[in-house]
């Protein structure tokens, strides 16, 4: 078995090797070789852009489904806050609840009750002397896994709490084992979530060795039956308990609002975050906290979901405001519960995962990076991607590496083509006269 799990997959038959994805991968996971793409397992942190980039569907996210609920007794749904983008404003947030109570669900527990709790931890980690700054949050798995394998010198800037799902998953899964009696392996807890990260942060948690989260359903999967469920939910119905304060995670700043933070610096898209934490590695960047999310303008522009990212965020907004109105007209303070750090601390640290150095044995790496350089001199630089490798570094690296050859770039194959053809025009010069010809002179 793999040592990754990866919600991301790829369809070899689907793909037309065209390229468009390897020049978007964050981490330079994908490679065409063959004709077809290929990802290197453990570069990938499932971001989920070569998703958005590929026109041939060929990458998909594989998440569970609503069939997995009747393998347990009782069954939660955490709605990420994001969900409630996918609908217009004047739908209430009890009615999309309610509608989720529909398609099977025994309770709803907002994943924005686990925000928060986990922004009122982040404003006690935040003063505490120890706390590394800049304390860069790691609510977002596609971040937290880019720190790993890119930054790894940033790894103790992660901030270790837990994401806000995985809270409200311990709150919930604790309280119902309790009231009900019933074992928590009875008891299914199923994140609706707007990304694959997310996804295989349940199968291959990061801060502890086993998550709370049973499952998660890609909200695109069950847009459509949720749509029609909500359709058919009374106005009045009542299931919502979050805040404005903790549903405000889904966009951008979201969180940084939150936890109150000052001094704080807010970056959304992964090409966007790695630069920042690019100059943050470079000690260019002095704030005290960072919210880093790899979809642009926050979990709204999750690749799992349904509405345009700008539509989304501009309902977000809308309902939002009206939400901290009711807050303050009904003087709504965030529900209490008992945070204790069993709920929202990591179990253990987070490793490294530096997969961008190029051999184990250090003067093996050293003696790399040489034949690399007199590669990389003699490729064009033009990083066409015509290769099958992102860019002419890339394929200098798969050269050292074994996994690649010079000719692979179409100007190098072009040349060998042209010198050999030379080559041959030479040698036929060469050539004895044949007998036909012979016998003509
Ligand atoms: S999910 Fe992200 S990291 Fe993984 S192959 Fe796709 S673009 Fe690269
Ligand atoms: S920003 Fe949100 S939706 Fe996008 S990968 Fe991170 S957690 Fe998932």
């Amino acid at each position: 078995m793999s040592e990754y799990f990866h919600s991301v997959r790829l369809t070899p038959e689907r793909c037309k090797g065209c390229v468009n994805c390897i020049k978007r991968c964050p981490t330079e996971a994908i490679r065409i070789r063959g004709g077809k793409a290929r990802i290197t397992e453990a570069r990938c942190i499932d971001c989920g852009e070569c998703i958005r980039r590929c026109v041939n569907r060929a990458k998909t996210a594989v998440t569970d489904s609503l069939g997995d609920l009747k393998n347990y007794e009782y069954n939660v749904a955490l709605p990420a806050p994001s969900l409630y983008s996918q609908f217009s404003a004047d739908v209430p947030a009890n009615v999309v609840l309610c509608g989720l109570m529909q398609l099977g669900f025994d309770e709803v527990f907002e994943v924005a009750l686990g925000a928060e709790i986990v922004s009122d931890a982040t404003v006690e980690y935040l003063k505490r002397p120890e706390a590394k700054k800049p304390a860069i949050s790691s609510a977002c798995p596609a971040v937290v896994r880019l720190v790993q394998v890119k930054f790894p010198e940033l790894i103790d800037n992660l901030i270790p709490l837990e994401a806000p799902v995985e809270v409200a998953a311990r709150l919930v899964r604790g309280i119902r084992c309790r009231e009900l009696g019933i074992a928590p392996e009875a008891i299914g807890v199923w994140f609706i979530t707007p990304c694959p990260a997310k996804m295989t942060a349940v199968k291959q948690p990061l801060g502890a060795e086993k998550s709370s989260v049973t499952g998660a359903i890609g909200i695109s999967q069950i847009y459509g039956d949720l749509l029609k469920a909500v359709a058919a939910v009374p106005r009045d119905a009542n299931c919502q308990r979050a805040t404005a304060r903790g549903v405000g995670w889904a966009l951008s700043g979201g969180e940084t609002a939150a936890a109150t933070a000052a001094n704080s610096l807010v970056v959304d898209e992964i090409h966007n975050v790695s630069e920042v934490l690019e100059q943050v590695a470079l000690g260019k960047i002095k704030v005290d906290f960072i919210e880093a999310l790899a979809c642009s303008g926050g979990c709204i522009g999750g690749p799992l979901m349904v509405e345009n990212r700008f539509v989304a965020e501009h309902r977000m907004q809308q309902r939002l405001a009206r939400m901290r109105a009711e807050d303050e007209a009904h003087g709504a303070a965030p529900a209490k519960y008992h945070s204790d750090s069993s709920l929202t601390e990591y179990d253990r640290t987070i490793e490294p995962r530096p997969i961008m150095r190029l051999d184990e044995d250090i003067f093996r790496a050293m003696y790399k990076v040489e034949q690399m350089e007199k590669t990389l001199k003699k490729l064009p630089g033009l990083d066409c991607g015509s290769c099958g490798s992102p860019n002419c570094k890339a394929l200098a690296e798969d050269i050292v590496q074994g996994e690649a050859v010079e000719t692979d770039c179409i100007f190098k194959l072009r040349e060998r083509v042209r010198d050999l053809a030379q080559e041959m025009v030479g040698l036929a010069a060469k050539l004895p006269p044949s007998l036909e010809e012979r016998e003509e002179s």
